[in-house]
């Protein structure tokens, strides 16, 4: 866990443009944007995936949901957006800190994979 990149954002130990963080989430933009706004919203707690996500953790992953909307809203994101959660090796998950993409800023393609 204390190698964990996204721990050591929160914690300020490496720098990142954070756009929004409570007590329990923080947001900030991704170093590699694959849209004109692509922010990671993550808890603040250590948690690997959403294959870790129980009735222990649930709290802090449902305060990240609610955090969502209101970061789309300070990124103006008035027209939608997407949001994208990469679990496992499959799923195309690189950073083991469960993130939720924020994707907007044009219409996006309908593409899955
Ligand atoms: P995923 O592939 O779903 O695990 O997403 C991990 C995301 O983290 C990728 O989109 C990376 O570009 C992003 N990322 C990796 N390192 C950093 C960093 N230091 N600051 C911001 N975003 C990062
Ligand atoms: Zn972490």
């Amino acid at each position: 866990m204390n190698d964990c990149i996204f721990c050591k954002i929160i914690k300020g130990e490496i720098p990142s443009k954070k756009v929004y963080e409570d007590d329990s989430v923080c947001a900030f933009h991704d170093i590699n944007p694959n849209a004109p706004v692509h922010v990671l919203v993550v808890p603040k707690t250590h948690i690997p995936s959403m294959n870790a996500v129980d009735e222990s953790n649930i709290d802090a992953v449902s305060k990240v949901l609610l955090a969502i909307p209101k970061v789309a809203s300070t990124l103006g994101l008035s027209n939608g957006y997407r949001v994208i959660n990469n679990c496992g090796e499959d799923g195309g998950q690189t950073v083991p800190h469960i993130h939720f993409h924020i994707l907007g800023g044009r219409k996006l393609s309908v593409k899955l994979n």
